[in-house]
């Protein structure tokens, strides 16, 4: 699908830009090849400036269907705000297993990961609350393929994981998490993010951390050192607050950095310098 498509047509708001952040940081994980709920993905080119212009000058963006990490792997050439991620998501998993392309879906994976600008395998994981019993199976092998593939590659793991704390935590004991693995959108309590530091894992806050309802969230990232932080938008969902509901984009992280650094109790460019070095030492240099 062209990047190009249109933009105004949604009849959705558009939320004003957030006053910019002091120093600049990287959005670690957004799907600027999709739009929200079925609208067209949004322009490319203009969403990066938007993002540039507060601050989010880098963006991680991440394709995880077989067509997505194709259209990934050819923009992160076109612009050099983008690295990449690719994979298949957890939820695609079972759907690729059913049509017996899943094996050849992860070779093509692992294909367009060894792109010298796709540092990322990822997001892969587990999720129990949109994929029933039927799918765990295929999932559990999609993930544990998919963690090989980072190790072989040299590639910073992106982690999925949703209602399923358990069973992600055990399958990377299990197999073994690559040398950098992220939690992607942190949702678990203080407990695992404990667990998660002390195994070396960074995780990454979305804008769910700025929700009114999410204080075992904001308790969660209070036990994380700053330098296993991370921030994305997983933009077009998870709009920071007071935003919620609109279409999310890069452009909306320093509303997140706002808030997260308030809960940390450190100034926005400590917090902005952190998340810069954290990426960049994740992802190699832009
Ligand atoms: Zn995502």
């Amino acid at each position: 699908m062209s990047a190009e498509a249109g933009e105004g047509v949604t009849g959705r708001a558009t939320p004003a830009p957030p006053h910019p952040l002091p120093l600049p940081v990287v959005d670690n994980h957004c799907h600027l090849d999709m739009g929200r709920d079925g609208d067209p993905p949004p322009d490319l080119a203009r969403t990066l400036a938007q993002a540039a212009a507060v601050g989010v000058d880098r963006v991680v963006q991440i394709g995880c269907e077989l067509e997505a990490a194709e259209w990934t792997a050819r923009v992160v050439d076109e612009h050099p705000e983008l690295l990449g991620g690719v994979a298949l998501h957890p939820n695609e998993a079972p759907r690729l297993a059913a049509a017996g392309a899943l094996d050849e879906g992860l070779t093509r994976i692992e294909a367009l990961a060894r792109h010298q600008r796709i540092r990322v395998v990822g997001e892969t994981g587990l999720d129990y609350y949109r994929t029933g019993p039927e799918g765990r199976q295929a999932q559990l092998d999609s993930f544990r393929a998919h963690i090989e593939i980072a190790k072989r590659l040299d590639r910073t793991l992106q982690i999925h994981d949703r209602d399923a704390h358990d069973d992600v935590l055990a399958v990377l004991a299990e197999v073994g998490a690559p040398e950098r693995t992220v939690m992607h959108c942190f949702s678990g309590d203080m407990d695992m993010a404990g667990e998660c530091v002390r195994r070396g894992y960074h995780l990454s806050f979305a804008g769910t951390v700025t929700f009114k309802n999410a204080r075992g969230l904001r308790n969660a990232l209070s036990v994380v050192p700053l330098d296993r932080l991370l921030v994305e938008t997983d933009a077009p969902y998870l709009t920071p607050s007071p935003h919620r509901g609109a279409t999310n984009a890069p452009y909306l992280v320093p509303l997140t950095v706002r808030v997260m650094a308030g809960v940390l109790n450190v100034s926005v460019p400590t917090l902005c310098a952190a998340l810069s070095e954290n990426s960049e030492r994740l992802y190699g240099p832009w």
